[in-house]
């Protein structure tokens, strides 16, 4: 029986983002294949954890699984803002690791070698790779579920989260249609493909789950990250207080016929915006009208809800989400596309493209690729910062906060006693180890703390007594 809290009873949430990177390197005077150079970017790691797999003191998770894809995994957040400057802070860090192997690579590789970390979900070989979205949901709510009246909005949130790809057979506004197919096709039966099978709450499993998305793309544009996570935050806040109060969501009949055509049809948006997709109850839509059903059932819950939801973000403004929400709907309704390309990733690029070819209708498909890898390019590229230095893309967060948020972790959250702790044991030169919910000293003498609950950010006895183990080390920060 869960325990009752503040937590159960309310619309607080933990927000988590994991993204993972694509590597590769031009320019290198004599052969080096992606895992090589992935394998040099984490020496640093290696040397300071014996591991690849580690916690920065920023409260993240930074790994590295077989292959050559490095992933960052965000502390948890309260507060979509927040989980933003923390995957910020995961392009920063990652960023540092590739220019100090760059500089590795050239001893041997030549000076012209360049290291290249990809934002995206699609490498050159056609290997899909993921971004996914972690949400701290109540346990009462069934995962079949959440499952059954969030894909739609998932599937056709893309309208102004997709990244956006240019394929050989024209645009596409998401990365991954293509490559989900059959993962998406089957999230009506058995698989769970939208969301991850295994049930790893990290939490007290008996009141909550974490709703592992994985079919959302990876942003650049802060506003699609920050976007992505608050707007999912509304519509599981409305699908929660359905269950909590035995009342319909109002997302009973929006399930697709065909989730994979569906997915498919979306990602062809605008070339196809009025196509009609067919949902299980036998009605056809069109993918904007759905989120406009989607935005009105929202609108009208906080209208119902109100007190309880403004408590649930602690930073972000729930009327503003709104109007940023309600403004992309308007404008992709217009075809107002250009209108979105200072905060949609897709836009962004379809402008870029649009004016390229403009300019030289000769343009090859390889170019345009080309100019697609630079927009993800956190390492090198440089087509994000000349946007963003013109104002052509909107940030959220500045060069500073970002700064910040690579060295310290959301002071709302467990996070925030991970990250001291992680912080004193590089300082005193301790053995330890830490995963979301235990932290352990390894040596001289075995202790573990064990954190469950990922709102809590006092320390708990158990926690000061971890602490007390560690020798006094310095209080600078120490780097990867
Ligand atoms: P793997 O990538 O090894 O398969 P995973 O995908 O399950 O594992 P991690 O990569 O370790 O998980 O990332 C977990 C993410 O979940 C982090 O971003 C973290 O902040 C977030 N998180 C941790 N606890 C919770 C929770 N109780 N509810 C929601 N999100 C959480
Ligand atoms: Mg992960
Ligand atoms: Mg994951």
């Amino acid at each position: 029986e869960p325990v009752p809290s503040a937590e159960m009873d309310g619309f607080c949430r933990i927000f988590g983002v994991e993204t993972e990177y694509g590597v590769s390197v031009t320019g290198a005077s004599k052969p080096v294949d992606a895992g090589q150079v992935a394998m040099i970017m984490f020496q640093p790691v290696v040397s300071r954890s014996r591991s690849t797999n580690t916690y920065l003191d920023n409260g993240s998770r930074l790994y590295l699984d077989v292959g050559s894809h490095p992933e960052y995994a965000t502390a948890e957040a309260r507060d979509p803002r927040e989980a933003l400057a923390q995957d910020l802070a995961g392009e920063q860090v990652m960023r540092n690791l590739a220019l100090k192997a760059q500089r590795k690579l050239r001893e041997t590789h030549g000076e012209r070698a360049m290291i290249h970390v990809f934002k995206n979900n699609v490498d050159s070989a056609g290997h899909a790779f993921g971004c996914h979205e972690n949400y701290l949901v109540r346990r009462f709510v069934p995962l079949e579920t959440i499952e059954h009246q969030l894909l739609p909005f998932l599937i056709t949130r893309q309208l102004f989260t997709g990244a956006g790809r240019m394929t050989p057979d024209g645009f596409q506004i998401t990365q991954r249609a293509d490559f989900l197919d059959e993962a998406v096709s089957s999230a009506t039966t058995r698989s769970r493909p939208m969301v991850n099978t295994r049930d790893e709450p990290h939490a007290d499993p008996d009141s909550f789950r974490r709703l592992h998305v994985i079919i959302g793309d990876s942003n650049r544009s802060q506003w699609a990250t920050w976007m992505k996570l608050a707007v999912t935050h509304l519509v599981l806040c409305v699908i929660e207080d359905a269950f909590r109060n035995e009342v319909p969501s109002g997302f009973e009949d929006y399930a697709f016929a065909d989730p994979a055509a569906a997915n498919r049809a979306v990602s062809r948006f605008p070339d196809n915006s009025h196509a009609e997709l067919a949902l299980e109850s036998g009605e056809s839509v069109t993918a904007l009208d759905l989120q406009r059903r989607y935005y009105a059932a929202v609108e009208a819950f906080i209208t119902n809800h109100d007190d309880a939801l403004v408590g649930s973000l602690p930073v972000t403004g729930i009327k503003t989400v709104m109007g940023e929400w309600h403004r992309a709907l308007d404008a992709l309704d217009h075809g107002e596309y250009d209108a979105l390309a200072d905060r949609v990733d897709w836009a962004a690029k379809k402008r870029l493209f649009d004016a390229l070819r403009n300019r030289r209708p000769d343009v090859t498909f390889a170019q345009l690729e080309q100019l697609e890898l630079d927009y993800h390019d956190i390492a090198n590229g440089r087509l994000y910062g000349s946007l963003t230095s013109r104002n052509q893309l909107r940030e959220l967060l500045t060069s500073n906060d970002v700064a910040i948020a690579v060295h310290n972790p959301p002071t709302d959250t467990r996070a925030a006693l991970r990250g001291q702790f992680v912080r004193a044991a590089l300082a005193a030169g301790a053995q330890f180890s830490a995963d979301w919910t235990h932290l352990t000293v390894a040596a001289p003498e075995r202790r573990e703390a064990v954190l469950l609950d990922p709102f809590e950010s006092e320390p708990t006895e158990e926690f000061t007594q971890l602490m007390g183990v560690l020798p006094n080390g310095s209080d600078e920060p120490v780097q990867v």
